[in-house]
């Protein structure tokens, strides 16, 4: 299934993608929290019910948001977590952290909530003062339920669904202020969407590919098995000690091919359109203003 929340000429909407159509579950007060609602429940078989009668709207008549347009709280993400990436960011020499080449240990930083935007929604180049603004395209994984001291093997229990993300990024702000919380939570820097997809319909994620764009040039492209540490033991890790929330997103890091990767840099601009790929997942397209 694939969840998404939509505005449809000024009505917030939620409910399923199926084929070029929008299929309306919920509208009205609590529209924008109804696929929150249903992460929280894991009732899905509640809107598979209706799909016969629920009216349906064409895709290209609505905007689709973010799915989840207000997230519980910033979201968790992983630096240098694919064994390429991590190469080409130590060797950029914006790596403010580095000690070694590949980590030893997850690197978690948080991305503030604030920064979520959805499809086509516009990347905000301006508001970086450094003009370093870069794409970073990852799989996001949506926690299904309260999470602590999780084993490996049981990570599944756990991930409700997938997304794509697009770690925005300002190279300068993330080196300058050694932490990455002021780098990576500029204002629009936060793409998600278009929708999560239940975990039920991927069946090989290792063998997904990311594939990110920058106007028609491809950047990043890489399957999901490259990933240094995966993600049941990013699940374990982010749990031995703490607690992960149904709604929580985790993005899982990104692959060879960021703008610092290339000398000299190919930093985004005003004008350019980001696309990401992730087999299964569609496609997150944003301009850059
Ligand atoms: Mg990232």
């Amino acid at each position: 299934m694939k969840l998404a929340t939509v505005n449809d000429n000024g009505n917030i909407k939620a409910g399923m993608i199926i084929g070029d159509e929008f299929v309306c579950c919920v509208e009205g007060e609590g529209a924008d929290m109804a696929v929150l609602s249903i992460i929280r429940t894991g009732d899905v078989a509640s809107w598979d019910a209706i799909i016969d009668t629920a009216e349906r709207r064409d895709l290209a008549d609505v905007q689709i948001l973010a799915p989840i347009p207000h997230l519980i709280r910033d979201m968790v993400c992983v630096g240098k977590n694919y064994y390429a990436h991590a190469k080409e960011f130590f060797d950029s020499g914006f790596d403010a952290t580095q000690k070694e080449t590949i980590p030893s240990e997850p690197i978690i930083f948080t991305k503030a909530m604030t920064s979520l935007i959805g499809p086509n929604d516009a990347i905000d180049a301006s508001i970086d003062p450094t003009d370093s603004v870069d794409y970073e395209g990852e799989l996001g994984v949506i926690i299904s339920k309260t999470a602590r001291r999780v084993a490996k093997a049981d990570w599944q229990d756990y991930v409700f669904g997938y997304v794509i993300i697009n770690d925005v990024t300002s190279r300068e702000l993330q080196k300058k202020h050694n932490q990455w919380t002021i780098g990576k939570g500029l204002d629009t820097f936060g793409p998600m969407g278009p929708y999560i997809v239940t975990k039920d319909e991927i069946d090989d994620l290792p063998s997904m590919q990311i594939q990110t764009l920058v106007n028609d040039e491809v950047r990043q492209q890489t399957e999901i098995r490259d990933l240094i540490f995966d993600i049941p033991t990013l699940i374990e890790t982010l749990t031995l000690t703490g607690t992960l929330l149904a709604g929580d997103v985790i993005a899982t890091g990104t692959p060879v091919g960021v703008g610092i990767g290339f000398t000299p840099p190919k930093f985004l601009k005003s004008g350019d359109v980001v696309t990401i790929n992730v087999t299964g997942l569609g496609s997150l397209t944003n301009p850059v203003i």
